[in-house]
Formats: C-alpha cells, sequence, structure tokens
C-alpha cells in the first residue's frame, strides 16, 4: 500500500472508533494505527512497526493470525454460498457441522446451539431467552437479572446494562432497571483486608442472598457471570467461589449463564471455563474463539432443562419471534469450522495450559516482588499484572496519573501490546494460544523494563 494517501486524514475524518476518545481523536490527539497485516503472534503497522500481540486483538485472535487453512474455509465457503439465511429450518453445510463440533465440546447437559454475531447480542439473545422461559413456566414476575459489578457483558442496552464497569453506563441512562448488580469475586481489592480467601468467598455470598432477599427470589430470573472477570481486570475466581454461589441460585430457582466470550473453546487450557471450575450453566455465550475473529460469529448454548421448556412455549404460542439476519452466516460458520479443528490439530489448548502457566509464573518472578505491584495473577492464556501506590495497606494511584496506560504506553515502545484494562491500574495480557516459550519470555522481559521505566 502507499504511504502518500489520504488514509490518516480520512480516519480522522470519517471513521466512528469504538471505545475512543472522541473528541481527542478527532483533534489528533490519540494516536492512530493503521494495520497491514499479522502472522502468528505479532501484527503489523504501515509504518512499518512489528508488534508482538500480547492481547491477540481483543482475546480473540486465539489461534494465531495468518491462519491459511482458516482463510481457505472462508473463500471456498464465499465462492460456493455466500449467505443463505437459517431461518424456518434452513441451514447449511458449514452451520449444521459447526452446531455439532460445539455440542461435542460442551459439557453433557447443554442441547442446542442458536448462532449470532457477537458476544453483545448472544447476551441480548440470553436476556430474551431466559425473559420467555419464564413467561412460557408461568411466572412473568421473574425476571430480573444479577450481574456483578466489573463484569463485562457487552455494549447494547441490556448488555450495557450486564456489564459492571462505569464507564458503560455513565451518561447512557444504564443500567436499565432489570439489570441489579452484586460483589465482585475480587479478592485483592476486598474491603476488609483481613478477611481469608474462604471468609471473602463467605463474604460474596451473602451479599448474593441479601440482594436476592431485598429484590426477591419470584423477581429474579438469572445470574451472569464470565468464569473468570476479563474486561473488569482478568481476576480468577477465589477457591470455592462458583460452587458456593451456584448453590445459592440452585436453592432460588435462579438460571446461569457462563459468559464464555473469552474462556471458551481453550484460554484457560480447558475446552469451557465452565468445565474448569465445575460450573453447570443454563447458558453458555461463546463468540471470540469460536472462529478466533476470522469471521463475526457467537452463540448462545442452551441446556436441556431450557430446552424443553423452549419447545413447549413454540407449541402453545408457534414459532420463536427471536432471529438475525445473519443468524449462522455460512461464512462465519466455515470459519468456525476451519478455526475448531485447528485448535485439535495444533494442540493449542494444551500449549494454552501450558504456556500460560509458564508466562504467569515468569511473569509473577520478574514483577511479584516489585514495589508498585500490588498482585501477579492469571489462568490459562490469561494473565494481569496490578499496580499499587503502595502495597503496604494496598493503597492504589489516582485514576488521573493513568499510570495503567501509562505503562502500556511504553511497553508498546518496546514493541509489545498489553492492555491497560478500563477501571484501575492493571496491564492484561491474553495472547494467542500459539504463543512459544520464548515469546513470553519476551513479554515478561520488555513488561519488566517498561514497568520500571515508569515506576522505577
Ligand atoms: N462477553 C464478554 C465476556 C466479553 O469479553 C465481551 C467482549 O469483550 C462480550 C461479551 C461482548 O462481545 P462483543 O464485543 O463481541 O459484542
Amino acid at each position: 500500500m502507499l504511504k502518500n494517501d489520504h488514509l490518516e486524514a480520512w480516519d480522522r475524518e470519517n471513521f466512528f472508533h469504538p471505545s475512543t476518545h472522541l473528541a481527542e481523536f478527532a483533534r489528533g490527539v490519540t494516536p492512530q494505527r493503521i494495520i497491514t497485516g499479522a502472522k502468528g503472534c505479532h501484527i503489523e503497522d504501515r509504518d512499518g512497526n512489528r508488534l508482538l500481540d500480547a492481547f491477540a486483538g481483543l482475546y480473540c485472535v486465539n489461534v494465531g493470525y495468518g491462519r491459511q487453512e482458516i482463510a481457505e474455509a472462508i473463500a471456498a465457503q464465499a465462492k460456493e454460498l455466500a449467505y443463505y439465511h437459517s431461518y424456518v429450518g434452513h441451514g447449511t453445510e458449514a452451520s449444521i457441522t459447526l452446531a455439532k463440533m460445539i455440542l461435542d465440546r460442551a459439557p453433557e447437559h447443554m442441547s442446542k446451539v442458536y448462532f449470532g454475531l457477537g458476544g453483545s447480542d448472544a447476551n441480548e439473545t440470553n436476556v430474551k431467552l431466559i425473559w420467555y422461559y419464564n413467561n412460557i413456566l408461568g411466572r412473568p414476575e421473574k425476571k430480573k437479572i444479577i450481574s456483578r459489578w466489573r463484569g463485562y457483558h457487552g455494549s447494547g442496552l441490556v448488555t450495557g446494562s450486564l456489564t459492571g464497569l462505569e464507564l458503560f453506563h455513565k451518561k447512557f441512562d444504564l443500567p436499565l432497571a432489570q439489570v441489579v448488580h452484586t460483589e465482585a469475586p475480587y479478592y485483592f481489592r476486598r474491603d476488609n483486608l483481613e478477611q481469608t480467601e474462604a471468609e471473602f468467598v463467605a463474604h460474596c455470598v451473602a451479599e448474593l442472598e441479601a440482594l436476592i432477599a431485598r429484590e426477591g427470589a419470584d423477581t429474579i430470573a438469572a445470574f451472569i457471570g464470565e468464569p473468570v472477570l476479563g474486561t473488569g481486570g482478568i481476576v480468577p475466581p477465589p477457591e470455592g467461589y462458583w460452587a458456593a454461589i451456584q448453590e445459592v441460585l440452585e436453592r432460588h430457582d435462579i438460571l446461569l449463564v457462563a459468559d464464555e466470550v473469552v474462556t471458551g473453546f481453550g484460554r484457560l487450557g480447558t475446552m469451557f471455563g465452565s468445565e474448569h471450575y465445575g460450573m453447570k450453566p443454563d447458558l453458555i455465550t461463546i463468540a471470540k474463539g469460536l472462529t478466533s475473529a476470522y469471521a463475526p460469529l457467537s452463540g448462545s448454548i442452551v441446556s436441556k432443562k431450557m430446552w424443553a421448556v423452549l419447545e413447549q412455549g413454540t407449541d402453545e404460542n408457534g414459532p420463536i419471534g427471536h432471529g438475525w439476519t445473519y443468524s449462522a452466516h455460512p461464512i462465519g460458520a466455515a470459519a468456525g469450522v476451519a478455526n475448531l479443528k485447528l485448535l485439535d490439530e495444533l494442540k493449542l489448548m494444551e500449549n494454552a495450559g501450558e504456556t500460560g502457566a509458564y508466562l504467569n509464573a515468569a511473569m509473577a518472578d520478574a514483577l511479584g516482588d516489585h514495589a508498585h505491584v500490588g498482585e501477579v495473577r492469571g489462568e490459562g492464556m490469561l494473565c494481569a499484572v496490578e499496580f499499587v501506590k503502595a502495597r503496604d495497606g494496598r493503597v492504589y494511584f489516582e485514576a488521573s496519573e493513568k499510570i495503567g496506560p501509562q505503562i502500556a504506553g511504553a511497553l508498546l515502545a518496546e514493541g509489545v501490546i498489553a492492555r491497560a484494562m478500563p477501571q484501575g491500574d492493571i496491564l492484561g495480557f491474553a495472547p494467542p494460544f500459539c504463543l512459544t516459550r520464548e515469546e513470553a519470555d519476551e513479554v515478561v522481559g520488555k513488561t519488566a523494563k517498561a514497568v520500571k521505566s515508569v515506576l522505577g
């Protein structure tokens, strides 16, 4: 591509970038980066930079960039049949095959998969299915959804409400009234520093119980959670959390939605996070790793228990009034089939577990004792470093100091992409599963250097 064209100017003049400071971007304060190519764990931009992408895009390019097998599957599907809809019993070889591949990998008690395009719309589908389910069961009052502060479930109206991050609510009139939030299972940020992990889990359970008592169990339909909190800070749950939460949900007949948009298809070293933590969800949200983002595709995996009620509903009311033009788009489905095959053939899930553990251990070794590192944590191919002003008494930096973004910027200057997580000074890593130990060493070494340059 020619360098002397107008792309940079056109970008600032015409393109509404998501999750961007619009005014600063338009004014030219926010830098722009035009990506031109990528291979394995590296991306290249138009200025000739080659960067190690330790966040796999938005934790989605799980099998790595530049996989010809997926590109060829997409091209072959586009040539043969670029589109047909999936309404009223229509399908394609790719969509039917992918549905089977997903169910073959999902927990035993799951029954069907509905296909969407992204994680947000999949969670939107989940909420509709939950409401439908309780209407069919004659419980029209049982509709509220419990989510956790710091949970991330999308940025639509309902899903932005489920998301428990201030930025996604402020000035958008969210959250909607049907969504209520409870304590995040974030042991490091507990209020009471004296609490043991077990006591903190008991505290999360007590908070949930109190919320249910306040709202009335007969008004609460479901609880949604990511097996490991993602955008809220990359926080694995404390030991015993999911078992204790599930016991409460079962007692109050509250459905569980496992949002596995990040954890699904291998990121924790297991096929699903539900399997990893012994969760038995009624719905599982999938997206990102389903196609490794080679094409937009998401899904809601529905349990046998809910499916039976959905069937009853259509017997009583006619066809389900839910569907998108692009549900089960053949190009997305072809990408999904090729992606899941590659995941198996190259044993990438196994590498996510092994190299992920190596990355986490190396990061903890390099930074665990730093005076401004409060915690190094992670699970599988997810890792986070949380910064504090003082470890003693766990004092945080002021948000205005932008410590997280400064360190992410310094690391970028070293040629490595990590993500300054949106709430708190937390540097997040979620590399492609094909990361090698040498690349993990590079990520850790350069992170240590970047931290030193900002915090000493
Ligand atoms: N759920 C989780 C756990 C996510 O991390 C995300 C996106 O990061 C979403 C849902 C929303 O997905 P999308 O951005 O594809 O709408």
